[in-house]
């Protein structure tokens, strides 16, 4: 089928909720993809943080088929081998108690909100159920994960919202002002992605998990984005010296197929007991054996080199002086780039995408978030597309 057939077809039979780049993306190779007429496109997007490990990773296709051929699916009636190992390498890794497992991002958040106040129902009876969420934040797009985000764009349309969510700015005394009695948790991205890749303060960050004991409330931090290896370690609340009472995952865990979920600390172990939560598709064979290669690939050597390559990118492009971008900013392969006055992300992006360089933008800039094995060759390929499209 060629491209313009298929955009046919789509306008017609699809719901247009996305804005599409006009490319067709067929198959690929690590940090390489290629479309339906086999032009290459360099993939600094990773598919929105999903391919950690990139397309097509042979020990991570083996572990998917080996899997699809045995036992694709059973239910939660029954126990299977994939999820409770990957349950264990995920606390092992992690310094965290016990796993539960979903499909998505908004769905790993809405579960620690759901554990927060179960938690403090638990303790202190109806009334505490409140969760401070941060300005500029991003938690999903189910009416409570919205509810919880904390951007007014995404507060239109669906009225009512969930109740019981208040924001802050990310500071201890913005935080202490907004904070009553009513207040279970406070959720955060330690950096924050779609609003446009900013990382917390540490010493906020420290403060606040301090704020949090002495106030029982649970430290909630979403690592939908930031997880999996993305920032240079397995979560990226490792590097900010703080471990959550609970913290939600997704994009990147299974390399490419659903999964999302959330881990939780002793504290929080029997907080949802036989019946209080449940997903069908949850810990589903396939997507844990996935997530098993994905953490088997991504060991600590290969996130060690997380960081070196996302300074090397982060260093390329700022010595290339490009006229429309300014400063780089971020953590690890989660990088920011401001986009210079007079100029448009949405442009820009557009550009990139067209000329074979597969990024994202996110608030007011350009956002990348390259394969975590990304190999040299394939960044330095990037970033001559990068260099070449945008300068002039
Ligand atoms: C993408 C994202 C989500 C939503 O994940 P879905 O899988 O789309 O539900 C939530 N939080 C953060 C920080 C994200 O980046």
């Amino acid at each position: 089928m060629t491209f313009e057939a298929l955009k046919e077809l789509d306008s017609q039979y699809v719901i247009q909720t996305y804005g599409r780049n006009p490319i067709a993306i067929d198959h690929g190779q690590g940090a390489t993809l290629y479309d339906l007429d086999g032009k290459e496109y360099i993939d600094f997007s990773s598919g929105i943080g999903v391919l950690s490990v990139g397309t097509a990773h042979p020990k991570w296709v083996a572990a998917v088929a080996e899997q699809a051929g045995k036992l694709a699916h059973i239910s939660n009636l029954y126990y299977t081998q994939p999820y409770i190992q990957l349950a264990e390498k995920l606390c092992t890794r992690s310094g965290m108690a016990a796993a539960f497992f979903g499909n998505s991002g908004a769905e790993g958040n809405e579960g620690v909100i759901k554990l927060a106040r179960k938690y403090s129902f638990d303790q202190y009876g109806e009334g505490r159920g409140t969760v401070i969420t941060l300005n500029n934040s991003f938690h999903g797009r189910t009416i409570t994960t919205l509810a919880a985000t904390g951007q007014d764009v995404f507060h239109q349309y669906f009225f009512p919202f969930t109740e019981g969510f208040r924001r802050a700015q990310p500071t201890l005394d913005s935080v202490q002002e907004v904070a009553g009695h009513d207040v279970c948790a406070v959720l955060v991205e330690l950096v924050q992605g779609e609003g446009g890749v900013y990382p917390l303060e540490r010493q906020f960050v420290r403060e606040l998990a301090q704020l949090c004991r002495e106030r029982d409330w649970l430290l909630l931090v979403d690592e939908v984005q930031t997880g999996v290896g993305r920032t240079g370690s397995l979560f990226c609340f490792q590097q900010y010296g703080v471990q959550p009472d609970a913290c939600s995952f997704a994009k990147g865990i299974a390399g490419g197929l659903p999964m999302g979920g959330f881990l939780v600390n002793e504290k929080c172990r029997n907080v949802l007991g036989p019946g209080a939560h449940g997903s069908t598709f949850g810990g589903n064979p396939v997507c844990a054996a996935a997530a098993l290669a994905v953490l088997d690939i991504l060991d600590d050597e290969t996130i060690s080199q997380v960081k070196e390559k996302g300074d090397y990118l982060r260093g390329q492009i700022e010595a290339m002086g490009l006229p429309c971008l300014g400063k780089t900013r971020g953590m690890g392969l989660m990088i920011g780039i401001d986009v210079a006055q007079g100029y448009s992300n949405k442009e820009l992006y557009a550009r990139l995408n067209q000329a074979g360089l597969l990024c994202l933008t996110a608030g007011s800039g350009l956002r990348l978030l390259p394969p975590l094995t990304i190999t040299r060759a394939e960044m330095d390929k990037g970033l001559a597309i990068l260099n070449r499209t945008l300068t002039g």
